[in-house]
């Protein structure tokens, strides 16, 4: 076996209809637009990765429009110049690019899949994961009613999720909690901010939350507040747990050492790849931080790469990593991520991300793609 080549990097936008709106503090998602990655060695080979950027610059600055066009006019040039031989290196060779980690992170992801269906080796086994199934938690949106959001609640516990999550914003939170905490006083709950809240203005109301017995509140704060979440930590028995803040290794060395954060979402389009979240995990696990796979609506090819990340030994909660049916009414892998009544899924044992990828399906949904040559 020669070393990886990287011959073709094509990239599909597609729509995918949502199987039921998502309501985040940033608004309502129906439709998500996905743009997919497909890396080719020329040899009959090929690996999938997906962006995680959505359609508005409102979850970080990245847009599926942005990461296409950062991804065709100095990713694709600077692998090419590059001359990368091996997944591991892609990170490096990408250096020169700031932020843009989502679009970063698809090609990267991309080349560790291809260069694990060249070695025919299950990815997570080549990421060093050590777990044959992951533990699932569920993330909830915000819902019209609260009696709404605890049937939805109800629903899942039901279908065996380890952990529920629930959006929050302002004037949806307290009350929310309260609501789903009295209906179901032993669930491990957590709450999710999407950084809605304003630390001088909601400190009382934040302290509120620490009555619940909540897993951890997640990102408060405005993603750049690192000192304003250390404040709060200080203030706060549960721990906060960062998403939106943490995009790179030295962000979690900070968050971790200025006791910022004593959880750490990981997502893994928004650090940038699988090097990235190694390192991320790799350095929580020694300073006794747990982290956790946060979800992005993927299709099933991120899916997948979550899973392979999951596996890793600093994983040691639930993530948002769910059923494919809790989002699709069809996929565009298969066979379909399915959740255990247990709350788990079982990593795939074949090579490479371990679904396949229905390819006649994603044409049906394509709206534009474009190749480009190294
Ligand atoms: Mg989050």
């Amino acid at each position: 076996m020669g070393k990886l080549q990287i011959r073709q990097i094509r990239l599909q936008e597609i729509a995918m209809p949502l199987k039921s709106a998502f309501e985040t503090s940033f608004g309502v998602t129906t439709t998500r637009r996905v743009l997919i990655v497909q890396a080719s060695d020329g040899n009959g080979f090929c690996g999938y990765g997906e962006c995680t950027a959505m359609d508005r610059p409102f979850y970080n600055h990245e847009t599926v429009d942005s990461a296409w066009m950062v991804i065709c006019r100095f990713i694709v040039p600077l692998l090419k110049q590059a001359e990368v031989t091996s997944a591991d290196d892609v990170g490096d060779a990408l250096r020169a690019i700031q932020g843009n980690r989502m679009a970063v992170g698809a090609v990267e992801t991309a080349i560790w899949d291809l260069e694990s269906m060249e070695l025919d080796s299950p990815l997570w086994k080549r990421l060093g994961g050590n777990r044959e199934v992951i533990d699932c938690g569920v993330s909830i949106g915000l819902q019209s009613t609260t009696e709404l959001l605890v049937e939805k609640v109800a629903r899942e516990i039901a279908s065996g999720y380890q952990r529920i999550k629930i959006k929050i914003k302002p004037g949806q939170d307290v009350d929310l909690v309260e609501a789903v905490r009295k209906e179901f006083p032993e669930i491990t709950l957590s709450v999710d901010a999407n950084a809605a809240y304003i630390l001088e203005r909601d400190l009382d109301l934040l302290k509120e939350l620490d009555s619940y017995d909540l897993l951890m509140i997640e990102q408060p704060l405005a993603t750049g507040a690192l000192l304003a979440h250390a404040k709060l930590q200080s203030q706060l028995e549960t721990p906060i747990c960062l998403d939106e803040s943490i995009t790179s290794f030295e962000d979690a060395q900070q968050a971790i050492e200025m006791d910022a954060c004593r959880i750490i979402n990981v997502k893994l389009g928004r650090v940038g790849g699988h090097v990235s979240a190694k390192r991320i995990q790799e350095f929580a696990a020694g300073k006794g931080i747990p982290v956790w796979c946060g979800g992005m609506l993927e299709t099933g090819i991120g899916r997948a790469h979550n899973i392979a990340m999951s596996t890793l030994p600093g994983f040691t909660l639930p993530g948002d990593v769910s059923a494919s049916a809790r989002y699709w009414e069809t996929d565009i892998t298969e066979p379909l991520v399915e959740v255990s009544p247990e709350g788990t899924i079982a990593v795939p044992a074949g090579p490479g991300i371990g679904y396949t990828v229905k390819e006649e399906g994603m044409e049906a949904i394509t709206v534009r793609s474009e190749t480009l040559s190294l």
